[in-house]
């Protein structure tokens, strides 16, 4: 909100002033309009400063001095992840941005805009929040800077991090600034973290910032507690300080519909002339759950929010979509039902969720979890049965282990109604090797999926196509595993369109390996394709029919003495002499025939 419209509704002055890396839309898929209206619902005055100029402290002035605090994001994605490929360049664009322009957000937004906010308000105490600063809470590796930074409350200078999901934690600062109290008493908040002198002594501690910095065992040996530690009260020395992390904030269905129901208005804010691409693929669409329980080991949604799922209600799921059919331009399809993997809404943990085990479907599935789709298709269904709702579909991904592990009707009702002609799913290898490393099912499970999957689409008579993505580059893969995966792909008759290549991103048990080389969970020792060189080559084999990673291939295949696969026959990778030009489309296409 700017003052003007601050002065509308009749402010004098913002209780809270939000900056964030990313251009501001009011619907809930965006990380500072839900905090943004969950404070206003509480009873604060907010305003909001998106994509502010952060050469000088100028733009960080101009909606005045908030009374309580500047509460600080890089925004939705992580400000490097947003700017660099996983090779290191420079991207081109930036979904989160007025016409996909890039260059609006710093990189390390989070630190930047909270340096900048120090300096145009020195006394206002500062809030970090949103996935950047959640996984630079402690001691990370930075890929882009190569080097092991401490936690981002150091940098940043800033009072107090939210981690995780941001909306009570918020709230209850603000609440306690509100009533006089000194934002360096406020320690005690779950679900934040704080620089202190002291640690309580039931905090668990990890190893000095120091130590993990020059020694990888000890790198190693803090992310393994970490893991065992993810909801807990944690501390870390560093300098003369500890960085302290309180338990985890617990969320719950009432806190979820609460923060579901708040007047968004699901659009841009006015001032923006041109579309802003992110928004393109949510404004129809619903999230029903947050948290997941999969713990993929490149993913940091475990470190992030948790893995113990919190369905929304189905009544409040039902309003929010009446209210987008009601939404201007909405053509009667429902984009995507989803949350972070979309078929474990309403799964649940018959212990209450345990701290023992990262993931409760790795190595086995556990024996309390509750695995039923029964109420994710009944809520679809009554979705699809509402009258201004003629298609509903799933565009988050879902887990093929868990259809597998439950009734059969499940999956063929799902891809009766829900699927819009094809299917994504995330094998991310076929080496069960690698998947060993990336906490995944064996590739047999995935080969059964689709095996099951083609039989349904056969039965209803629909024209379904499974695409399963993959992924180079992860730890513990190496060039023979490449080799295989493409002739997986090869014999799959797919063309990979997207290649996913690793990025070291921080706090994931996959960066603690990229950068130790030892799995911290085993000790194991890790292969790692290290260098650009060696990503760029293993990203080549997910789409071996390029003409443009000839070259790179070649070399890969004779120096892993694998000539056999350079040639004519049906197994061959690539052809003997170099194709000429040609678009991969074109080159697909004239495989295929
Ligand atoms: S007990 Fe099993 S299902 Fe429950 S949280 Fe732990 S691993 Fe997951």
């Amino acid at each position: 909100m700017s003052k003007e419209e601050a002065s509308a509704k009749g402010y004098q002055k913002f209780d809270i002033i939000l900056v964030t890396g990313d251009a501001y839309i009011d619907h809930p898929s965006f990380g500072v309009a839900v905090i943004g209206r969950s404070l206003e619902h509480a009873g604060f005055h907010v305003g909001i400063i998106a994509q502010p100029e952060w050469k000088n402290a100028e733009a960080f002035r101009k909606l005045g001095k908030p009374r309580l605090f500047f509460g600080v994001t890089a925004g939705n994605m992580d400000s490097m992840v947003s700017h660099y490929t996983p090779s290191q360049k420079k991207r081109h664009n930036d979904s989160y941005t007025p016409g996909g322009a890039s260059g609006l957000r710093p990189d390390m937004a989070t630190i930047v805009y909270a340096n900048r906010c120090k300096e145009a308000f020195p006394d206002v105490p500062i809030v970090l929040g949103g996935i950047e600063a959640s996984l630079r809470r402690f001691s990370h590796y930075d890929y882009w800077k190569d080097k092991v930074k401490p936690s981002i409350l150091l940098d940043s200078k800033a009072d107090i991090l939210v981690y995780g999901n941001g909306e009570k934690q918020a709230i209850e600062i603000a609440r306690r600034l509100s009533l006089g109290e000194n934002i360096k008493n406020i320690q005690d908040i779950p679900g934040t973290v704080v620089k202190v002198k002291n640690v309580p002594a039931q905090a668990i501690m990890l190893p000095s910032h120091l130590h993990v910095s020059e020694d990888k065992a000890k790198y190693s040996e803090m992310f393994r507690i970490l893991t065992f530690s993810n909801d807990n009260m944690v501390a870390q020395p560093v300098e003369h300080w500890y960085i302290l992390q309180n338990q985890r904030c617990v969320y719950t269905q009432q806190d979820l519909d609460l923060v579901y129901s708040l007047p968004y208005q699901r659009i841009p804010h006015f001032s923006y002339i041109q579309p802003i691409p992110a928004l393109a693929t949510v404004r129809h669409s619903v999230q029903t759950h947050r948290g997941c329980f999969g713990g993929c080991s490149f993913c940091a949604i475990y470190f992030h929010e948790g893995k113990r799922v919190i369905s929304r209600s189905e009544e409040t799921i039902l309003q929010e979509i009446q209210s987008i059919t009601q939404c201007k331009g909405f053509g009667g399809t429902i984009d995507n039902v989803g949350g972070p993997t979309a078929n474990m809404y309403g799964m649940d943990c018959k212990i209450g969720w345990c701290s023992s085990r990262p993931s409760c479907l790795f190595p086995q599935i556990c024996k309390n979890l509750i695995i039923t789709h029964k109420a994710w298709l009944e809520l679809l269904q009554k979705i699809r049965s509402m009258g201004s709702v003629k298609n509903v579909f799933v565009e988050s991904g879902i887990r093929h282990d868990l259809f597998l592990a439950d009734k059969p009707q499940y999956l063929e009702e799902f891809c009766k109604h829900y699927i819009s002609g094809q299917l994504k799913t995330a094998p991310e290898h076929c080496s069960n090797r690698v998947l060993h490393y990336m906490r995944k099912p064996p590739y047999s499970l995935h080969k059964e999926f689709q095996k099951r999957y083609a039989e349904i689409a056969k039965k209803i008579g629909k024209k379904q196509y499974l695409v399963p993505y993959f992924m180079s580059s992860h730890p513990g893969c190496d060039t023979q595993d490449m080799i295989s995966l493409a002739q997986e792909i090869k014999s799959l008759g797919h063309f990979v369109e997207q290649v996913q290549d690793f990025t070291p991103t921080p706090m994931t048990l996959a960066s603690c390996m990229y950068y130790t080389g030892h799995d911290p969970l085993t000790k194991e020792e890790v292969p790692v394709a290290r260098t650009l060189q060696q990503k760029k080559c293993q990203r080549a084999f997910l789409q071996s029919q390029d003409p443009k990673n000839y070259d790179i291939l070649c070399k890969a295949l004779n120096d892993a003495s694998r000539q056999d696969l350079i040639g004519k026959g049906p197994k061959c990778l690539i052809p003997e002499k170099k194709p000429g030009t040609g678009s991969p489309h074109a080159f697909s296409k004239k495989r295929k025939r």
